[in-house]
């Protein structure tokens, strides 16, 4: 190894931690402190929260200057959490290192991280060996990830977390995606580049609940689906082609027996139902296409900007907020 040191960050995201993240910087402090050829840091963004996150976060960063916090104005999720961990940093360290402040991804697994990374490898991510939630979260996330992987063309570890370590060269690419609705593990799976895994046992959150409710997963599934795959847009258009097929094929079968054998066995009625099948069909099959385009427009657009800061510190150099 060269004898200049390395630097490494850590990005924390932290909603109303307030009991764990002076927890999670001890414990993590004991750790990198045995990995000397590092220069370590830390980036805590407050994601809105309404405890004394943030009055902590500024209270350590006060007393050491590898410390720093970002305040979003609101909450803004995790992932855009995560985003602006990596954005608001004034010049990239050789790697980051993404870590819940609730220590569910135990500072323990760090050196594993950095070996890996040592190897070559410019993405190493975190998986869970145990189960930690409720079996219904469980199967929830598994199928998820089935269907994703299935139906985008992503292949996503199942038991991966956002617990991970990128190389610099990976925060150079990420800084470039404008897009609004993330999905990090989307993101960076789509990314390649070389990845390694580590798997750690993942320990029950400290204090407090985890934030994340059934609504809370639920949108943020249904984003990274429709982020990453529109397979749900184009099984409308499927619908409406189906049915749009059917229904012709009936409605001609209707006219032949009609108009060229004869037969009345078709009351009007009939005839009315399977062409108006058929309309509803054509519509359906239209509404895909529409969506489709839709789908194109809405990669494309981003205007507004990923997140607002309200508040730095630690920086010594502050971009204009
Ligand atoms: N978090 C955040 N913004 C949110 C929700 C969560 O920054 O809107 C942070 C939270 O403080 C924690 C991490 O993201 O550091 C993981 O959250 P949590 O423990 O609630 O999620 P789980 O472990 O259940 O996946
Ligand atoms: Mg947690």
């Amino acid at each position: 190894m060269n004898d200049k040191k390395q630097r490494i960050t850590f990005v924390v995201p932290a909603r109303n931690e307030e009991r764990n993240i002076r927890c999670f910087y001890e414990e993590t402090n004991k750790i990198v402190l045995g990995l000397d050829n590092y220069i370590w840091e830390f980036i805590f963004i407050d994601d809105g929260s309404n405890d004394s996150t943030w009055q902590t976060i500024k209270e350590i960063s006060n007393l050491d200057p590898t410390v720093k916090g970002v305040r979003l104005s609101r909450n803004f999720g995790k992932e855009m959490a995560l985003t602006a961990g990596i954005l608001e940093q004034t010049k990239f360290p050789d790697a980051v290192i993404f870590m819940d402040a609730d220590l569910q991804h135990p500072p323990a697994a760090i050196p594993k991280l950095i070996q890996q990374w040592e190897l070559g490898f410019q993405i190493v991510t975190a998986q869970r060996k145990s189960i930690r939630y409720s079996l219904w979260r469980e199967m929830g996330s598994n199928f998820f990830f089935f269907m994703l992987n299935r139906f985008s063309k992503l292949n996503i570890q199942y038991k991966a977390t956002d617990f991970r370590l990128l190389d610099h060269k990976v925060l150079e690419v990420l800084q470039t995606f404008p897009e609004r609705n993330r999905f990090f593990r989307g993101i960076i799976d789509w990314m390649g580049f070389e990845k390694s895994s580590i798997t750690f046992d993942s320990p029950d959150r400290i204090t407090g609940k985890s934030t994340f409710t059934f609504n809370n997963l639920f949108s943020l599934a249904v984003n990274s689906f429709t982020s990453f795959s529109l397979m749900p847009l184009r099984i409308t258009g499927y619908l409406g082609l189906a049915v749009t097929t059917v229904s012709s094929l009936l409605f001609l079968y209707m006219i032949i027996t009609h108009l060229i054998l004869g037969l009345t066995i078709f009351t009007k009625l009939a005839y009315f139902v399977v062409f108006n099948t058929l309309l509803f069909g054509i519509v359906l099959a239209a509404l895909g296409l529409i969506a489709l385009y839709i789908g194109n427009i809405h990669t494309e657009v981003s205007g507004r900007p990923l997140y607002i800061v309200q508040e730095r510190v630690g920086f010594v150099k502050q971009k204009p907020l």
